[in-house]
């Protein structure tokens, strides 16, 4: 069996944390492919080598001088190639990448070399061999990824290799250009990894010890999440939580292979399981999460006019914005549309111009600053009880919901309150149901 890890860029930012992956990669034979990002923040006011690499794009693009920021790069990764004394000519793949730099160079090229030399260096280390993601991560000329390609390469690599180390975060189209996830995208890169391999489980190694129930900025050391399910995990992301990048999920979802999240810093803690399905069926929420800054377009009809249509001829104004419905709370003669207020800034007088033409429509109202906070939980499923527990913290406390919203799997219970009410609503939810 096989286990796929992929660390992060905290797990690699120095050669301390380099011995730490290595220690943890040979410690179990099954650690076959190992999937990695650039090195990220050794302290909190360092920089992520990925934020350089594109500063370093844009000083090319202007014709700025970017000879200091190119040394900050390279250093940081001569520092752990010397402090390790991994034997790797670093030097020859920098001045290689500089005699390329032009007012042209590819920025998704520039880039991507965080996450190649990273994986340059640790192959070198442990004793593994290096498989370019650009040879094995295929995608279409349309920007998605050609699965079957991909997966047939990715299968082939390991084949030939038996132990390999993969960049994360990039992959090729099918002329060899490069094509980069989005940020924070090798979790994704590990999570196909993973799938073309049928891995027993994809590891995650970060620098926390699994994911925790709330946001730690709100809740001072909130618990931690021990087993969650895949669909949670989902709500839980898409409303805020920042865990795994959001289309971690669906390349290990169909094959039903576990991701643990765990911790390069404490190896043995048993960090948090995401699975189809969890054995705890105790547990009757899982987890908070919730966002700031959405508005409320509260709309009125006139009488007798077909609610359904009108909503109809709405979402068309909406969608021509491109602006994401998040939810449609209706009653008898008006009904909200919440959408996210970044969304909304850029086309606002247009969609209230386009809206005010709307016969049927007779009174218009904008709310803004709302706030949305989901409780998700499985185990809260067709069973009654907690949203008027929920409802009854929320009263008790003096917050006013302004919205009400259960999704028809009933994992997740979300309420809209005032920007202003949020963090509290966050920690009374959790200090009266944890
Ligand atoms: N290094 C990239 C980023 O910072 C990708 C990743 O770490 O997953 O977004």
């Amino acid at each position: 069996m096989i286990k796929v890890c992929k660390f992060g860029g905290s797990s690699l930012a120095s050669s301390s944390q380099f011995e730490k992956v290595k220690n943890i990669i040979l410690s179990d034979k099954r650690r076959k492919a190992v999937v990695v990002s650039a090195p990220g923040k050794r302290f909190k006011e360092d920089n992520k080598v990925t934020d350089l690499l594109y500063l370093l794009c844009a000083h090319l693009k202007y014709g700025v001088d970017y000879s200091s920021i190119f040394n900050i790069i390279k250093d940081r990764f001569i520092k752990i190639k010397e402090e390790l004394n991994i034997d790797y000519d670093l030097e020859k793949e920098f001045d290689e990448l500089e005699k390329g730099f032009s007012k042209n160079s590819k920025e998704e090229f520039i880039v991507s070399r965080g996450e190649f030399l990273t994986a340059k260096l640790l192959a070198a280390f442990i004793g593994y061999k290096f498989v370019d993601a650009s040879l094995i991560m295929k995608f279409n000329y349309d920007g998605s990824l050609n699965n079957e390609e991909s997966f047939k390469l990715i299968k082939k690599a390991l084949d030939e290799n038996d132990k390999i180390v993969i960049p994360g975060f990039y992959g090729a189209y099918p002329s060899g250009d490069i094509k980069l996830f989005p940020r924070g995208g090798s979790d994704v890169t590990g999570a196909i990894v993973s799938s073309a391999l049928g891995a027993e489980v994809y590891e995650n190694w970060t620098d926390v010890s699994g994911i925790l129930v709330a946001d730690p900025k709100i809740i001072d050391n909130p618990k931690r999440i021990s087993e969650i399910t895949y669909d949670e995990l989902r709500e839980l992301s898409y409303m805020g939580a920042s865990v795994l990048h959001e289309e971690t999920i669906f390349p290990v979802q169909e094959l039903s292979i576990p991701i643990n999240i765990l911790n390069t810093n404490n190896p043995t803690d048993k960090g948090t399981i995401i699975t189809k399905d969890c054995k705890d069926k105790n547990t009757i929420i899982t987890g908070i999460a919730g966002k700031k800054d959405f508005t409320s377009f509260n709309i009125t009809k006139s009488r007798g006019s077909s609610k359904a249509n009108l909503i109809r001829l709405v979402l068309d104004i909406f969608s021509k914005y491109d602006v994401n419905i998040e939810h449609i709370p209706t009653g008898i003669d008006s009904f909200s549309l919440v959408v996210p207020g970044s969304e909304v800034e850029r086309c606002y007088y247009d969609l209230i111009g386009e809206l005010k033409k709307i016969d049927d429509i007779t009174k218009l109202d904008v709310e803004k600053e709302i706030a949305l906070v989901a409780v998700v939980g499985r185990n809260m499923a067709l069973k009654p009880g907690t949203s008027g527990k929920i409802f009854a913290i929320l009263g008790s406390n003096n917050i006013n919901i302004k919205m009400i919203a259960q999704g028809a799997n009933e994992i997740n219970i979300i309420v809209g309150v005032k920007n202003s009410d949020f963090e509290k609503t966050v920690k009374v939810i959790y200090d009266n149901m944890f």
